[in-house]
């Protein structure tokens, strides 16, 4: 046997024998099949569904590519993006998430596979933990539990696992320094959801005393500014909530009663109607709450999950990268006149981006900056 195989072997018995390129192979295609799995929490985890039964199917006709044709990617490219049986087609974001989860698995390994397997393991589910959560983000303005709190305690599991995550080797100081990278996590956040909402001012509005709040056919009316709905509602949840006092309809009267109101829905007290039906309203409020806050408790929850996985230092590092990028991007935006579109962006994909740059570079540019 080549003398220098055994050698490389003896320092690498990890990899089972088998060349690094291998495994680099084997990661590209296991990435594939979980994207194509995560493909399926992004569609139903928002929903509340299952993400296990039934089985993937065409949501038109319902015909369910056969597990031996199921390959992630090539089936997609093979189909061209069409159902097989109705020729519905099939969201480009299938293709994307499959190709995107095996290159971040591929980056993952080639980035720490050689020195730390189990670490590059680690940060791959942290990789499809963020995949998910950029997604489902992007178009619900939520990340569900099963990633936030899931991802935290996944990530305190995998400390003990993979101790390499947080710099060390001894996996009761891998254990503790997730447990405060959790405390920090949440804190840190936390604290910056509550200042933001003293900053952007956007999530409640106070009113001066005895002042009405008009609903009518084109916006909330204020004593001092007319909002329309259009910069207000993007999502089906986005909810407008305020405490009245005398509201006032078209046809009826409330002396005390909470209204909430989104595009679909208009409730007043234990009242549900229909705001089509129903196009004016007026009450006396202190306060009225709008959506659209630059922050929320999902990413409270999801920094803890960063945190988990990779330490204090790491949700320090991916907040001020993550406020950086974001302000860089509403700059941007407001200098090309599409200020309203910031407003429609979440802030989860920034975290994921933040804590990726973590990953790669911001542990070390932290260490020459903090550890001397
Ligand atoms: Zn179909």
């Amino acid at each position: 046997m080549n003398p220098r195989f055994v050698e490389w072997w003896l320092e690498h018995p990890s990899l089972l024998g088998m060349p690094f390129h291998f495994w680099t192979g084997v990661l590209a295609i296991l990435g594939a099949f979980v994207g194509s799995f995560l493909n399926v929490c992004i569609h139903r985890m928002p929903l509340g569904e299952s993400v296990v039964s039934p089985p993937s199917h065409c949501p038109r006709c319902g015909y369910r590519i056969p597990f031996s044709l199921n390959i992630p990617v090539v089936t997609w490219l093979w189909l061209r993006g069409r159902c097989r049986s109705c020729r519905e087609p099939i969201p480009a974001r299938y293709l994307v998430v499959e190709a995107l989860t095996s290159g971040a698995f591929v980056l993952a390994w080639l980035g720490f596979g050689h020195d730390d397997p189990a670490m590059a393991l680690a940060l791959c589910a942290l990789f499809a933990s963020f995949i998910v959560a950029t997604f489902i983000d992007f178009e619900h303005f939520i990340i569900p539990d099963e990633i936030t709190l899931g991802g935290t305690l996944a990530g305190f599991v995998l400390s003990a696992v993979a101790p390499g995550l947080h710099g060390t080797a001894s996996m009761p100081a891998a254990l503790r320094r997730s447990a405060v990278g959790i405390a920090v996590g949440f804190g840190a956040v936390y604290g910056v959801v509550r200042l933001g909402k003293l900053l952007f001012g956007r999530e409640k509005i106070a009113l001066p005393a005895g002042a009405r709040v008009v609903f009518h056919e084109e916006g909330v009316r204020m004593p001092d500014r007319d909002v329309p709905f259009g910069d207000i509602f993007y999502r089906a949840s986005d909810t407008i909530r305020l405490r009245g006092r005398r509201v006032e309809l078209a046809d009826r009267c409330y002396p005390e009663a909470d209204v909430s109101l989104t595009q679909g829905e208009l409730r007043v007290g234990g009242d549900v109607m229909d705001p089509a039906t129903e196009p004016y309203l007026s009450a006396e409020a202190q306060e009225l709450v709008l959506p659209r806050e630059a922050m929320g408790f999902g990413d409270v929850k999801f920094m803890s999950a960063i945190g988990a996985f990779l330490g204090w230092q790491a949700t320090v590092f991916t907040l001020g990268f993550a406020s950086m990028v974001g302000a860089v991007v509403g700059v941007t935006l407001i200098g090309i006149g599409r200020r309203e579109w910031s407003s429609r962006l979440p802030f989860g994909p920034y975290l994921a981006l933040g804590a990726m740059a973590w990953v790669f570079g911001g542990a070390r540019w932290w260490g020459r900056m903090f550890a001397g």
